[in-house]
């Protein structure tokens, strides 16, 4: 698609994870650039941001944010419809929350359409709050599985967002 005579393109990306690892606080912090303690529910399914790329290249980001409704383990279908890249949050103050990472990423799987090519399905793993323990390292079980698109962060210092962002957006396919 063309737009302003730049090539354009949408792309969808969810968070997951488990109430209270920082989700909402994560999308404020890149989209507005503030940290908000008080979570004032968004009216909206998703938030946009569109940002340029090198070039001739600009992408639409449509975060979506599950609005408290992961509680329940209850996200619609359509939460994950059409997703393109999901950040798996957890809180490295909560073991509990890593342990559920790969619960969401089956979850996700099962939900995203089989039929478009499984493998342009990016998947991020991003541990927030890193604020809260000095020198937060990956932990060694992950490093086997997933150590590229693993991300440390914080939504409250603001740490490692552009980085975790920058990855959402890293190698899209050509066609793009
Ligand atoms: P969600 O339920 O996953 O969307 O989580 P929220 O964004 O509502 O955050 C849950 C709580 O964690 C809130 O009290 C936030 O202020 C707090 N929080 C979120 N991110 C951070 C962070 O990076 N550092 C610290 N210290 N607290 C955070």
């Amino acid at each position: 698609e063309s737009r302003n005579g730049k090539r354009h393109c949408n792309l969808k990306v969810v968070l997951l994870g488990d109430s209270s690892v920082g989700k909402s606080s994560l999308v404020m912090r890149y989209v507005i650039g503030k940290f908000q303690t008080s979570n004032a529910t968004i009216g909206a399914a998703f938030m946009t941001k569109t940002i340029q790329l090198n070039g001739d290249k600009e992408v639409t980001l449509e975060i979506w944010d599950t609005a408290g409704q992961e509680r329940y383990r209850s996200l619609t279908p359509m939460y994950y419809r059409g997703t393109d890249v999901a950040i798996i949050v957890y809180d490295v103050t909560s073991p509990i929350s890593l342990s559920h990472a790969e619960t969401w990423i089956d979850e996700l799987k099962s939900y995203v359409d089989t039929e478009r090519n499984s493998s342009a399905l990016k998947i991020i793993l991003a541990a927030n709050k890193a604020d809260l323990v000095d020198g937060y390292q990956q932990p060694e079980e992950l490093k086997k599985s997933r150590s590229e698109n693993f991300f440390v962060v914080s939504a409250k210092s603001g740490d490692g967002i552009e980085e975790l962002f920058d990855g959402v957006v890293g190698d899209l396919p050509d066609e793009m």
